[in-house]
């Protein structure tokens, strides 16, 4: 079975994200990039099932601008055969996203796409819905635990009442939560080995998907800055305070 694994290159985790003076977007100048932390989980999980013999080669796919080639270069270095990037400066929403994933879905005819739940730049948590939709295949969000048997697979989600357990047949889509694995760090090794492994380059066009965003972003803004809190001495100063300044007693 192939598995395709979508892969998106968003602003580090670790960086305080800045809103540009305009507010017409985030300023991602000189800022560190990384994989989705997500889409790090998906492809650490295409790799196990690699390696438990589920699954027989693995294609990570990036879709945005010339730089995702380094995030599929980590992707390759984690354990990825190959890679597909969809190049483009256009400004990509999860609708033209599940598009060009179909389009990448028909020509490598995997078994599997395994994706992260959410983008933690838009967090829009539609990309593997929508995509699921479009090839009206089973999906199975929120995974943490997948087991691939007899075309089968069977997902332990988290829900807020506790854990849900489906079964979808293969072909499906299945998102990753957090939960589901710790991804590798790639070895030096493999980054190396990363660099010599096959990368295809495409244009949205060859696909035949216009991925012109269909909504308009208004505004960003930063949240409004929080108090600094303060430390009571004892119960009955806390209490005092609740009343007097908070108001909430
Ligand atoms: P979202 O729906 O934007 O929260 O994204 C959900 C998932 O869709 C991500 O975790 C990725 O697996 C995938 N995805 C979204 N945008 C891209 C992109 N530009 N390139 C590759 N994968 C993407």
């Amino acid at each position: 079975m192939r598995i395709l694994v979508p892969v998106k290159r968003v602003v580090d985790y670790n960086v305080k994200v800045r809103v540009k003076a305009d507010g017409s977007g985030i300023d991602t100048a000189n800022v560190k990039m990384s994989m989705n932390p997500f889409d790090e989980i998906a492809t650490e999980e295409a790799i196990r099932m690699k390696e438990r013999g589920v699954a027989s080669e693995i294609v990570a796919v990036s879709l945005g601008e010339s730089r995702c080639q380094e995030t599929l270069r980590t992707a390759l270095a984690m354990g990825a055969d190959r890679a597909i990037l969809v190049e483009t400066n256009v400004e990509l929403q999860p609708l033209a996203v599940a598009k060009l994933l179909k389009a990448i879905v028909a020509r490598e005819q995997p078994g599997l796409v395994i994706m992260g739940k959410q983008a933690i730049d838009d967090d829009s948590n539609q990309t593997a819905q929508m995509l699921a939709g479009l090839l009206g295949w089973p999906q199975a969000t929120f995974a943490s635990r997948i087991d691939i048997a007899d075309g089968w697979a069977t997902v332990q989600r988290e829900i807020d009442e506790g854990l849900e357990t489906l079964r979808v047949r293969l072909p499906a889509v299945i998102s990753v939560d957090l939960r589901l694995n710790e991804p590798r760090y790639a070895s030096l090794p493999n980054i190396m080995k990363a660099k010599k492994k096959p990368l295809e380059v495409l244009p949205p066009e060859a696909l035949g998907v216009d991925p012109v965003p269909r909504l308009r972003y208004l505004r960003f803004e930063e949240p409004p800055k929080r108090k600094a809190g303060i430390k009571v001495s004892s119960v009955k100063e806390l209490v005092e305070r609740l009343k007097n300044e908070a108001g909430v007693l």
